[in-house]
């Protein structure tokens, strides 16, 4: 071990189980990359009043969790803490909204920075999956996206989460329950801390863990029952197309979410196997956040996935993925000549697109198969002085552990063929 550790709340993805990190990443984004979603990457960093204004200054987000700091040349920039902002503003910067083609549809995937009590499914450093869809109003593509989480998870055989579904209103009808919100909280027992809460953020006491705040919130107004015919109307949409095709979802009239932007419908993705870190993932409609950061109104609608709580699913449900073998052919030289030989195979083979490797460091034999193995390669090539001098190899079918002499010139073209098998 070296003098120096990952910082706390941060940890390190190695191989074997990077692998299973990789194919949720691709596991999520294969349903939108199949859906006409673009891929988008924005800089790690942004200029901190971006996730002021656009996360909202009340949030935890924004009032404890960023990471912010001044640069050499005097700029207030922020590591990024979620993606949605980021992707807006690099949309209207690039004009994307401006080609005509509503809704701009865009993907992305990458690290996001939050200083956190670190716990398990709860880290400083953390991966989210997310996609935006852009500049529309249409109830099928917020059913659209909350399908397509739906699909992504299910790919990967979870079983044990829920949809969470609510609408938080419009600007028409929020504010009225807002208001309404406040009165009943302002007549509650409560800490200095969430009564600041009341006045900035009322709706986010609604989301307080704490037992004993749970317990006064019993008869607090429903932003249901406060909801305009035209959220009502657009929030019957959803939940038809959701149920339609096939989707479950539980209404939570509570569910509220962290972020100040979202607008009508809200959802979360939470699993029942991850304790109190239960969210994998959530989203919304951000219909007001274009107009917030400086753009035109754009109506939009996304979600982020973690997928560092999502592997944790896996691992609560029991789920291994299938993986194939990272390595097809593992070359074994016995002695410089075949070391010469062996290694153009193997170069020869990588060309072909087949997943080779090779012993490095000049092992024995007993050495270079133990290497072998554990590659998990489905064929060994070994090859020493005697069989060259006849133009062979040995081929060593690692499954059946049968072993067979192959001409030298055959080699790619036979393994080839036995892969594609
Ligand atoms: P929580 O309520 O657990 O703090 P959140 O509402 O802050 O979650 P979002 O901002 O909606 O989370 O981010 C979407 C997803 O990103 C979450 O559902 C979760 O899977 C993941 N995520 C958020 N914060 C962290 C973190 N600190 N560590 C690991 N994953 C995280
Ligand atoms: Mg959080």
């Amino acid at each position: 071990m070296s003098t120096f550790k990952a910082p706390k709340g941060t940890y390190d993805l190695l191989p074997p189980d990077s692998a299973t990190y990789l194919a949720v990443r691709d596991a999520i984004a294969a349903p939108l990359r199949n859906s006409g979603y673009g891929y988008v990457e924005t800089p790690g960093f942004e200029n901190v009043e971006l996730f002021a204004r656009g996360v909202g200054e009340s949030t935890d987000i924004v009032t404890k969790e960023m990471y912010a700091f001044e640069t050499k040349g005097g700029d207030r920039l922020a590591l990024r803490p979620e993606g949605t902002a980021s992707v807006l503003r690099a949309a209207l910067e690039g004009s994307l909204h401006k080609a005509g083609n509503l809704p701009v549809k865009l993907w992305y995937s990458g690290s996001y920075y939050r200083y956190e009590r670190p716990q398990k499914g709860r880290y400083r450093h953390f991966s989210q999956v997310g996609a935006e869809a852009i500049g529309a109003e249409d109830p099928a593509l917020d059913a659209e996206l909350i399908i397509l989480a739906d699909q992504a998870y299910r790919s990967l055989g979870l079983k044990e989460f829920r949809i969470l579904l609510n609408s938080l209103g419009d600007k028409e009808c929020r504010p009225v329950y807002r208001a309404a919100l406040q009165d009943f909280l302002r007549g509650l027992d409560l800490d200095e801390d969430t009564r600041r809460r009341i006045d900035i953020n009322p709706l986010r006491v609604l989301d307080d863990k704490r037992a004993e705040v749970q317990k006064q919130l019993v008869g607090a107004p429903m932003l249901r029952d406060y909801l305009c015919d035209a959220c009502k109307e657009y929030h019957e949409q959803v939940r038809a197309i959701l149920t339609a095709a096939g989707v479950a979802y539980e209404d939570d009239p509570k569910l509220v979410r962290g972020l100040d932007y979202y607008t009508r419908t809200t959802f979360e993705f939470v699993h029942d196997g991850l304790g109190s870190q239960s969210a994998v993932g959530g989203g919304g409609r951000y219909d007001g956040l274009s107009e917030m950061i400086g753009g035109p109104a754009l109506p939009s609608v996304g979600w982020a996935l973690g997928v560092d709580r999502t592997v944790l699913a896996l691992e609560a449900e029991g789920i291994t993925l299938d993986l194939p073998a990272a390595t097809s052919v593992f070359a074994v030289p016995l002695g410089e000549e075949a070391r010469r030989v062996l290694f153009a195979k193997v170069t020869e083979l990588r060309r072909a697109g087949i997943a080779a490797d090779f012993s490095y460091g000049g092992k024995g034999l007993k050495g270079a198969m133990k290497n072998a193995n554990r590659s998990g390669a489905r064929y060994t090539v070994v090859a020493g002085e005697r069989d060259l001098a006849e133009g062979v190899v040995q081929l060593k079918d690692m499954e059946s552990g049968e072993q067979e002499a192959l001409a030298v010139d055959e080699v790619v073209t036979v393994l080839k063929g036995r892969l594609a098998e």
